[in-house]
């Protein structure tokens, strides 16, 4: 008999498994209770209702009421509603170079449409500096939009700050909180945001569903037209099983908190971040000494190439990510780790760790042996470290 490989799931910032539970509580809504939301007979105020009781759970979790909440297909979609939505030609948006491509790409396009775009650099950390953010102010900035926690290396933001600038200059605040809800408590009022976006899959509810804070009063101009869905912010029937997902991650989120489930995470990463640190020389955390949201270990591997490691530990059963991205066959190092001021080589030479729910203490251990076994092997076949081993 062929025995399956043993496989360990560290990848979560690039999405997470659906719990037990959310599929549980999304089950009935792919069969008997499948309903257009929109109707008014039995079947759609089923569906309605449990529409707006997962509104009700995902603003508990970000603290805001629920005629705030806004369903969307995920992070990239709110990003977008919130840029072009909120500036347009002539205005002038703040943001800064380490954001998601969602942000950063729609910066770019509205730029070519007449909008002008400020990316703030960051320091070796990957902060952005509040005072930066005040400086960059114009009369004409309408938008800024600055994440809560970078992708990568799991950075959080100095939100609450960039939000006090924002309410004194009197613009829109947006926070893209993809890769932070549900790792790290969030409550609009204390950033002081406007808009902030999140994302059902990385927080172990499905694909394709979102959700955006909207602030009371926030004119927000939609992506979709069509019905007056979602108060007219964002047309289209409702994903009813995601949306039920969503609201049930975000209840599991807010429990998580309750039991310290966030501590416990953050224990576990750091003991992955210290034994492969003990294990393995010139190799370096990313994004080191900034505060980090609890499950991101952005590390880098002096010598190797990200991509060879990513692929050598996937053989070994062990599913990890470079933030690199293939562009026209190159292999281009990422934006965020370049911004950071890192080497190409030690850009390309990162690799990302990000746990979640479902990773046991038992899987770091395996990844703490399957880990540095690899760079050696690596480093070993590679002429470069050879030839710089030899000369020093
Ligand atoms: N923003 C951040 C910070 C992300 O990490 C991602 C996904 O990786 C997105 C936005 C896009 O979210 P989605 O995959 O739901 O479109």
């Amino acid at each position: 008999m062929v025995e399956m490989m043993r496989r360990i799931y560290l990848d979560n910032n690039a999405t997470t498994p659906v719990l037990p539970e959310v599929l549980e509580a999304m089950r009935s809504y792919f069969g008997e209770n499948f309903g257009n939301a929109s109707s008014i007979h039995h079947h759609g105020q089923e569906t309605r209702a449990a529409v707006e009781r997962s509104r009700d759970s995902v603003a508990s979790l970000l603290g805001c009421r629920l005629a705030e909440i806004v369903f969307t297909s995920g992070g990239t979609e709110g990003d977008n509603l919130v840029i072009a939505g909120l500036a347009g030609a002539g205005d002038h948006i703040i943001t800064s170079s380490v954001e998601h491509h969602a942000v950063l790409h729609a910066c770019k396009h509205l730029e070519e449409t007449g909008c002008e775009v400020t990316f703030l650099p960051v320091d070796g950390r990957g902060l952005v500096d509040p005072e930066d953010v005040r400086r960059a102010l114009r009369p004409n900035t309408k938008l800024i939009s600055i994440m809560m926690a970078n992708n990568e290396t799991g950075v959080l933001q100095p939100v609450a700050e960039v939000g006090k600038i924002a309410a004194e200059a009197d613009v829109y605040f947006h926070t893209d909180a993809v890769q932070a809800a549900s790792k790290v408590p969030i409550d609009v009022k204390q950033i002081g945001c406007d808009v902030l976006s999140i994302s059902g899959h990385k927080m172990h509810a499905p694909q394709g569903v979102g959700a955006l804070y909207v602030r009371r009063g926030t004119h927000l101009q939609p992506l979709f037209y069509g019905g007056r869905h979602e108060r007219s912010r964002r047309a289209g029937t409702e994903n009813v099983p995601g949306i039920v997902g969503l609201g049930r991650a975000a209840e599991l989120a807010m429990r998580g908190f309750e039991r310290g489930e966030d501590k416990k995470m953050s224990a576990l990463r750091d003991r992955l971040e210290r034994g492969i640190l003990a294990q393995v020389d010139e190799a370096g955390v990313n994004g080191e000494g900034a505060p980090r949201v609890p499950n991101t270990a952005g590390i880098y591997f002096d010598h190797i190439e990200g991509e060879a490691m990513v692929i050598a530990l996937d053989l070994k059963g062990l599913a990890v990510s470079t933030g690199a991205a293939c562009s026209s066959g190159a292999i281009e190092p990422s934006h965020v780790l370049t911004a950071m001021g890192l080497r190409g080589d030690r850009a390309r030479a990162s690799i990302r760790f990000s746990l979640g729910k479902q990773n046991t203490e038992e899987e770091i251990d395996v990844a703490l042996v399957l880990v540095p076994e690899t760079v050696a092997r690596l480093r070993e076949i590679s002429p470069v470290y050879r030839k710089t081993a030899i000369s020093t």
